[in-house]
């Protein structure tokens, strides 16, 4: 018997609505992509985002810049990071997440993980106390996300700042309160394979005035940051305007425009993300080999992709595996391997941080976990069928 392949493409996005195309086209005409080459009382598109997106939020600021990494850097910037400062961060996230730590010229503090792929909190504890840390960068990897209220009250026992990477939760709550909301500052991607697609970029969210103006001059807005779309009074920035640099990194207008488009649409594209994720999760849990994630009452997650486990794998059938379902046109993606591949790499090989912490139970988690997109280019019908073809193989493998 011919086993089926699966044949569309897993990095394939869906396009930019017609309305952010046009919107886009009316920009290049226009020639003013720069966000502060504006007309006389006109409001630039970056600016008309920010309010948009921080209107989305429930925040009362937001400041787009060139990408989700840059907004982490400034971020820890922004809220006061000295050179060498200890920065908390779970071990599971993406190599942005450590770089941008390393850029603001912190040092990474690793917690594990639990099953679910969220940060181990009592680790948290026990590492707050030992590193004195001043900052936990939480990332909400691959969309899960921690209890947020046991989180935030860890870093006020501690004194610690919370940053949230928001890369994968944009759109999602936790206990009906929108992630990026918990902490003192939330940063988010508009990198293609997010939840908005502008090719690169990066938007800032915070309620702190001089977090704000501080994240506003880092992000090279010169002294035209009266021109941003949310931004405190003028007062706010006179001390802050000659105390920080300018790291240029802004959002152009034509970035801004394809946003704008997408974002009344986001809520009901996150609604098509899950219908898709739940009809994955229900397919591979015929079979009681492959683990999938518990996801709390309180997780309003949005299903962008999709981690399981197998424990049972030892290494040879973990990499057995992955090439079988390769072969059939499932393209899995393995969090354990020792290298760094593709977009993924193990913590033990951000070696430039120099940290040298052993996390015996995230290893153990990643070295049998295995991860695959869901772009919205699939229909549900697709998912069973991706479904059936991990289940057979996993089966195959295991006898
Ligand atoms: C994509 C991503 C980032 C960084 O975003 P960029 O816009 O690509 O710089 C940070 N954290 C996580 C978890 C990501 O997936």
């Amino acid at each position: 018997m011919t086993k089926t392949v699966f044949s569309k493409p897993f990095t394939q996005q869906e396009a930019i609505p017609d309305a952010g195309i046009e919107h886009a086209i009316k920009v290049l005409r226009s020639g003013r992509l720069h966000r502060y080459n504006t007309l006389e009382g006109e409001i630039s598109e970056a600016a008309l985002l920010e309010q948009e997106y921080a209107a989305y939020m429930g925040q009362r600021y937001c400041l787009a810049c060139t990408s989700g990494g840059y907004s982490l850097h400034i971020a820890l910037k922004a809220a006061g990071i000295q050179p060498g400062d200890a920065v908390l961060s779970n071990a599971f996230t993406l190599a942005p997440v450590p770089g941008a730590i390393d850029n603001a010229g912190g040092k990474p503090v690793l917690v594990e993980i639990d099953n679910n792929y969220c940060v181990d909190l009592a680790h948290l504890e026990t590492m707050m106390l030992q590193s004195k840390a001043r900052f936990f960068m939480i990332s909400h990897m691959r969309g899960h996300i921690a209890d947020m209220i046991a989180v935030s009250a860890l870093c006020k026992k501690h004194g610690v700042t919370l940053i949230e990477d928001c890369a994968h939760t944009m759109g999602a709550s936790w206990d009906g309160k929108k992630s990026g909301s918990f902490g003192k500052i939330a940063c988010f991607s508009t990198q293609t394979y997010k939840h908005l697609n502008s090719g690169e970029g990066g938007l800032l969210t915070t309620d702190d005035d001089e977090i704000i103006a501080r994240a506003t001059i880092y992000s090279g807005s010169y002294m035209l940051f009266e021109r941003h779309g949310t931004v405190p009074e003028a007062d706010v920035f006179s001390d802050i305007k000659l105390d920080t640099p300018n790291y240029s990194g802004r959002m152009d207008n034509l970035r801004a425009a394809i946003l704008r488009a997408q974002l009344p649409g986001l809520d009901q594209n996150c609604a098509r993300w899950n219908e898709r994720y739940r009809a994955l999760e229900s397919r591979l849990a015929q079979n009681s080999r492959i683990l999938l994630p518990q996801r709390p009452e309180q997780e309003s997650y949005v299903g962008s992709s999709l981690q399981f486990r197998v424990a049972d794998f030892d290494q040879q059938q973990v990499s057995a595996f992955v090439d079988n379902c390769a072969t059939r046109g499932v393209e899995l993606k393995w969090f354990g391997g020792a290298e760094p591949h593709g977009f993924t790499s193990r913590y033990d090989s951000w070696r430039y941080t120099g940290n040298t912490q052993q996390l015996p139970q995230t290893l153990e988690i990643l070295a049998t976990t295995f991860d695959l997109r869901i772009p919205l280019t699939f229909s549900i019908e697709d998912m069973g069928i991706i479904g059936s073809i991990i289940d057979e193989e996993a089966t195959e493998i295991l006898g």
